[in-house]
């Protein structure tokens, strides 16, 4: 194989050409426009809410979603600690701090024992906890409706990181980002679908979804001369994107489709191999099958994550360990936490494999070629 397998990459063609030629025939080259509309109504709808604002990232969804929920300086937002740095980031954005608490070793999402804990454990210390973000981790719908009874007891609201859940659902039908009272999607370039780089804010409140779009054009006063009240960002999605996103929406269905598929194909090469399993395998009907991932049990296996992943990206196959844990990065080393392990345990035996719709089965076939060497080599 010449080309380096990527694990995520953009699956776009002549669908999404034209929706784009189209917009930019149209005249409409700003984060404004008939396209940006659309895509809202079309995402809202598919989501089940009321309410979409595209914008220019998930990141930025996340911290407009907590401003909108009053997130603020001094706060504590609970985060799960295995997930990206982005959800983290955008709490510390609000002047807020996170508290990581840890998930559950099956699936990765946050567990809404720990969590109900550990919102005890951060009042007890004295802080105010002002939000719950819950993280659909890799494409899984964490159990949000248990994790919403845990916020609605505490008095304390969700919002939920479905930045990568798009069309993923949780086992009663209910879809992705409609969990919270507010939630974040991303189509950043390796993500289910993709603008490019881009994001939506979803909600039924129809308040703080004005209020977000207000802000994430710059909080211009509705006259006619620049009148500022509020502090504003420049969050808005381009018209253009907002087509490449239509596109790509179209075509949603077909691409988690094909994710199935690749999962299929790594489960037909790993379920007879003891100490290996598919990460997440228990929800993956409902999931959107973003990211396929190993758990390797190294005394049972005979190897571990770490060599196998070597050995792959050694012949030109990306993949890399699950997240880091946030309670473990540098940046957060004096963060609030209430860890088990669990998610620790998981980046050390975790490995993403190649999971793109782009790939045909040449390519995944090629990637499960170079496993069974990998492991004939070690037998
Ligand atoms: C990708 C991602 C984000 C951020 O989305 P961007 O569009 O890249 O800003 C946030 N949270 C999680 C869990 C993600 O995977």
């Amino acid at each position: 194989m010449a080309d380096r397998v990527l694990m995520s990459p953009p699956d776009v063609g002549q669908v999404e050409e034209e929706y784009v030629l189209q917009a930019m025939r149209s005249g409409w080259v700003a984060p404004t426009g008939p396209d940006v509309t659309a895509f809202e109504n079309e995402i809202a709808d598919r989501v089940g809410v009321g309410h979409a604002v595209a914008l220019s990232s998930g990141t930025a969804a996340l911290h407009l979603g907590m401003l909108g929920l009053g997130v603020g300086p001094g706060d504590v937002v609970i985060v799960p600690t295995m997930t990206f740095v982005a959800s983290a980031n955008a709490v510390t954005y609000t002047g807020a701090r996170p508290c990581f608490v840890d998930v559950s070793p099956d699936d990765g999402n946050m567990d809404p024992q720990v969590l109900r804990d550990a919102i005890s454990y951060v009042q007890a210390e004295g802080h105010h906890v002002a939000a719950v973000m819950s993280v659909d981790i890799f494409g899984v719908c964490a159990n949000n409706t248990a994790i919403a009874k845990v916020c609605a007891d505490a008095g304390v609201p969700l919002i939920e990181d479905a930045a990568e859940a798009l069309g993923a659902t949780d086992e009663t039908g209910q879809a992705a980002g409609s969990f919270g009272r507010v939630a974040a999607l991303s189509f950043n370039g390796n993500k289910i679908m993709t603008t490019s780089g881009g994001g939506m804010l979803v909600s039924n409140d129809k308040e703080l979804a004005d209020h977000a779009r207000f802000l994430s054009t710059q909080a211009r006063e509705p006259v006619l001369h620049y009148e500022h009240k509020h502090i504003g960002y420049n969050y808005r999605m381009s018209n253009i994107l907002a087509a490449l996103g239509r596109g790509q929406l179209s075509r949603l269905d077909s691409m988690i489709a094909r994710r199935r598929e690749i999962r299929e194909i790594y489960h037909s090469l790993f379920d007879p191999l003891p100490g290996i399993r598919l990460f997440g395998a228990e929800q993956e009907q409902t999931a959107n099958c973003w990211l396929s991932s190993v758990v390797v049990d190294r005394e049972v296996a005979g190897f571990s994550a770490s060599e196998l992943g070597e050995f792959l990206n050694g012949r030109n196959i990306e993949c890399r360990p699950l997240w880091k844990p946030m309670h473990l990065q540098p940046t957060f080393a004096d963060s609030l936490r209430y860890v088990t392990g669990a998610a620790q345990g998981l980046f050390e035996s975790g490995l993403t494999l190649p999971s793109g719709s782009a790939h045909d089965d040449a390519v995944i076939n090629g990637v499960t070629e170079t496993i069974r060497e990998f492991m004939a080599a070690g037998a």
